[in-house]
């Protein structure tokens, strides 16, 4: 149901609509999947089962988060207290709970303009202050880099 639904409103909502919309439309979705089974841990959402995506993730209805993500947050959100972070490609939701946690200083950083971030720094040349950072979120990045042992060595910096 979830992938016709996503289906048709692609085809006769243009892309921008959509992504202005996006919470709207999610929550409106999100009704059929309320229950007591599953919570988010993202958006705290109780529902009766997560979406199954087409690459077999687990996606919530309310937030639109992956299973990865998740997993990132439990276990994130006791370790960010008064750290200076930086976070590469951040997803909506998972952003916005670090932001709003205790976190010292919270830097989130896209190269290609696919997330919403307030810096464009390259991974394989970073031009931030070295050993600035406590924590750097890398997830699921390095396999896009072609030069990812000097993205890797460019994290080892900071
Ligand atoms: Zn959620």
């Amino acid at each position: 149901m979830y992938k016709n639904l996503k289906k048709v409103i692609k085809k006769i909502v243009p892309k921008a609509l959509i992504y202005k919309n996006e919470k709207f439309l999610r929550s409106v979705i999100a009704l059929k999947y309320k229950g007591n089974t599953f919570k988010c841990n993202i958006c705290e959402f109780k529902l009766s089962q997560f979406i199954e995506n087409e690459r077999g993730g687990r996606l919530c209805p309310k937030c639109g988060s992956v299973s990865r993500s998740r997993r990132l947050w439990h276990i994130l959100k006791d370790e960010v207290e008064g750290k200076v972070m930086l976070h590469f490609s951040p997803s909506l939701k998972l952003s916005q709970n670090i932001k709003n946690s205790k976190v010292k200083e919270y830097i989130t950083t896209d190269y290609v303009g696919e997330f919403n971030a307030n810096k464009q720094l390259d991974i394989e040349n970073i031009n931030e202050p070295d050993q600035y950072f406590d924590c750097i979120v890398c997830f699921h990045i390095l396999e896009h880099i072609k030069l990812d042992t000097k993205a890797m060595s460019e994290l080892l910096e900071y």
